[in-house]
């Protein structure tokens, strides 16, 4: 059903729901003004801004760099999940150097899991196809986004006191981003999640992929957007996540671009297969 619901018909709702809760006298903002009222109302000394290197969370960097005063202390965090296309780290640590030549007072650092994602690859596939075949799939139980990337990024803001953190977080993206903005405005300040322990603040939580592109094109920085997209990606994720194998996401451009690491996770996938109709055939 929500593949059905694409982008467009998330958006509508999307801004159904800001109408409704401004009328109720909920905050709506987004863009540097959803940024300055989290200053306004929250004054913290520091903040991260996660980058992934898709240009969502590029948007949101500018916006937080430009946004918030030199006096506050701005983390740009990069997860290196250690499946990443080298392209992607290039252009993150070319980025990095922007940052710091054009802004004040940014640390730009990179975080990587205590494990590589080989220890998780050949189980992360395997639970995969389990899923895949018996129904019933939820990528949290992969458990690989917790370790190669919540985790690492936590740890990070815990040991540097950082309780705000900005992402680059869409509604439009999928339902899942849907949900929790959703789950953000039922707290009272849209675009913005208050946790028990930390607050998500999300700038373009309900701008579309054209508005983000857009903005980027008009910056006066004339920043640059990660090489990746002019391949042909629409997202800028881990290179060989199962996702993409067993719903068939962004293959076109990695069997050009990348045909071995293609391979590689086909073979991954047929291999995870394979094993589990061997186990169910040996219960027979
Ligand atoms: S995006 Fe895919 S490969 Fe990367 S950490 Fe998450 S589940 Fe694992």
């Amino acid at each position: 059903m929500f593949s059905l619901w694409n982008e467009r018909a998330r958006l509508v709702s999307i801004r159904n729901l800001s109408e409704r809760y401004g009328a109720r006298g909920y905050k709506v903002y987004s863009g540097i003004p959803l940024v300055r009222e989290v200053y306004r109302v929250f004054k913290p000394e520091r903040v991260a801004i996660a980058f992934s290197g898709g240009a969502d969370s590029l948007a949101t960097v500018l916006m937080v760099l430009e946004g918030l005063p030199d006096s506050v202390e701005k983390h740009v965090i990069f997860n290196n999940t250690t499946n990443e296309f080298p392209e992607n780290i290039r252009y993150v640590r070319e980025m990095f150097d922007f940052f710091e030549e054009n802004f004040e007072n940014v640390k730009c650092v990179e975080v990587k899991p205590r494990k590589h994602f080989a220890d998780y690859v050949r189980r992360v596939y395997y639970v995969s196809a389990k899923m895949k075949i018996n129904g019933g799939w939820k990528k949290q139980k992969l458990r690989c986004c917790f370790n190669l990337k919540e985790k690492p990024s936590e740890e990070y803001y815990k040991e540097n006191n950082i309780k705000i953190v900005f992402t680059g977080l869409r509604a439009g993206e999928s339902i899942f981003r849907y949900r929790f903005t959703v789950f953000a405005l039922t707290r009272g300040f849209a675009g913005v999640y208050i946790g028990k322990n930390k607050i998500n603040a999300m700038p373009v939580w309900n701008w579309s992929r054209e508005q983000v592109h857009k903005y980027l094109e008009k910056h006066p920085l004339k920043p640059k957007v990660n090489p990746l997209y002019e391949k042909g990606f629409r997202q800028i994720g881990c290179m060989l996540c199962p996702v993409k194998f067993f719903f068939d996401k962004e293959l076109p451009p990695l069997r050009e671009h990348y045909p071995h690491v293609y391979k590689v996770g086909l073979r991954l996938k047929r291999e995870a297969i394979g094993k589990i109709f061997l186990e169910e055939s040996v219960k027979l």
